[in-house]
């Protein structure tokens, strides 16, 4: 279905045009440019896909885009010099360098949630690296797919950057083909099987999945900051973030203080975004079915009112849920927020452990030693200490999981690097020879060991 398109990149690729920072430098501009222009296309796509507000989507997909092309462009020649090494004294006379080469010709399949932004993120970073790409947004948000495919196809040639949209069957067509390198976003289950579809030809990747993330809130906590950020992160696009708060762990000398300062959160989300028509919807009835069923696994606490016409479900806190229920062991993904109190840190460890790794782990607490403690304590991919969800939205961090929540990273220089091999090179002196390193005995043997041991 994509062969030639797959083959007519890797000719190109072939040609050496993409490696030069200029040209690289060149299409990051065009592509600022591009998105810049094109800024209400996306708004609009947005808004019929997902009823996101603009400044909602300005601040959540477009404003990290720009971002990470600014960084990217002041870097770029940086990153891109051989890195120099030590040389081992064996190596006597010579030099080593890593030299960040673009794998080729990658794949990029992004997810639904913030399809601008997850589409265009790792396309900046397969650009700076020196990569042909192929994008295939989700077949979710058609609007968004189709703005996204028509910004990309009209503006780049064919054989340096290309969208295409489509759903299973595209995309695992597409994964049947040798790409050199595939970045895929999106769930658990399917991140299995694009990294199945890369195992027959080994391509490297990288995996952006998702997973439960909780959010631990200490008797040592701010609550009244705790609260703003943890409904910030948790009803920011109703939910449907990947590193959204997934389940609250509260202290429960704490639990009612915070659980009214979350109301009062929540009454203020409702006033500015539910009451104006700027709350965002879930992204289709199947998804709402599926969080709608979530409601009765519990006992509601604040919210629990939802409009299957608009496909839109309040926000929500529920306790008393079981911890073997679907609720609890699948990611939420919606506005559902299940909340559980703890005595001491370590029932909070053992909760955290008997999950997969998640992608993301918060902890609201002024005491020091306890942060430092939870941070040492519990493997995830990134988090915050007092705040959600905001570790994603800088260049100078990277950004992804661990274990089942993914592998690799990206955003700054690690999408640069996500999209490079490093390949190690050493150059030899020809101004002399090491005899040793022709001769074996036990002279030269006892020579080595005083050298090395
Ligand atoms: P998804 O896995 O259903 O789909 C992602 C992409 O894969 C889409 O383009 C889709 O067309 C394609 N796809 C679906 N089934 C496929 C199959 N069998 N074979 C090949 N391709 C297939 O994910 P989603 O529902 O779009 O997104 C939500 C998930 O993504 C959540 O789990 C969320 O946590 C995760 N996510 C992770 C990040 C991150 O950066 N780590 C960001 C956003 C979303």
């Amino acid at each position: 279905m994509f062969a030639d398109l797959q083959l007519k990149q890797k000719e190109y690729f072939y040609r050496g045009e993409t490696k030069d920072l200029e040209f690289r430098l060149k299409q990051l501009d065009k592509l600022y440019e591009v998105l810049k222009a094109n800024e209400d296309l996306f708004f609009d796509a947005l808004a019929k896909d997902l009823n996101k507000s603009k400044d909602e989507a300005y601040v959540t997909e477009m404003m990290l885009l720009y971002q990470e092309i600014n960084h990217t462009k002041k870097h770029l020649e940086e990153w891109m010099k051989p890195e120099k090494v030590k040389t081992a004294i064996s190596h006597t006379g010579s030099q080593g360098y890593i030299q960040h080469e673009p794998y080729g010709v990658s794949l990029i399949i992004a997810p639904w949630n913030y399809p601008v932004q997850l589409a265009f993120a790792p396309l900046i970073g397969a650009v700076s690296a020196g990569n042909c790409a192929v994008v295939k947004p989700s077949e979710l948000t058609p609007n968004v797919s189709r703005a996204i495919t028509n910004v990309i196809n009209n503006h780049f040639p064919k054989e340096y950057i290309h969208a295409v949209e489509g759903a299973v069957e595209e995309s695992q067509a597409l994964l049947d083909l040798p790409f050199d390198y595939i970045f895929f976003t999106g769930s658990v289950a399917v991140g299995k099987k694009v990294m199945e579809a890369a195992s027959k030809r080994l391509t490297p990747l990288t995996l952006e999945l998702g997973g439960k993330s909780p959010v631990i809130v200490d008797k040592e906590a701010k609550i009244d900051v705790a609260a703003k950020r943890i409904a910030f992160g948790k009803f920011l696009n109703a939910g449907q973030t990947c590193v959204a708060p997934d389940y609250l762990l509260v202290h429960q000398e704490v639990k009612h203080e915070f659980l009214a300062a979350l109301n009062k959160e929540i009454q203020r989300f409702k006033k500015d975004k539910i009451n104006k028509g700027k709350y965002v919807r879930i992204v289709s009835e199947r998804h709402f079915e599926r969080l709608v069923s979530f409601l009765d696994e519990g006992e509601t606490l604040i919210g629990g009112g939802y409009s299957e016409a608009a496909l839109r479900i309040n926000p929500t806190v529920l306790q008393n849920v079981a911890l073997d229920s679907p609720l609890m062991e699948e990611e939420i993904f919606g506005p559902i927020l299940p909340i559980f109190t703890y005595e001491k840190i370590e029932e909070v460890y053992a909760m955290v452990r008997e999950r997969p790794n998640p992608l993301a782990l918060y902890v609201f607490t002024e005491n020091k030693d306890l942060a430092d403690q939870v941070l040492e304590n519990l493997s995830f991919g990134g988090g915050c200490v007092n705040d959600t969800v905001m570790h994603l939205a800088t260049p100078h961090l990277p950004f992804g999981g661990v274990g089942e929540s993914g592998m690799g990273a990206y955003h700054g220089f690690e999408s640069f690097a996500a999209f490079s091999h490093r390949k190690s090179i050493l150059k030899q002196t020809t101004k002399f020879d090491l005899a040793v390193r022709y001769k074996q005995n036990k002279f030269t043997t006892s020579v080595l060991r005083k050298l090395v041991e």
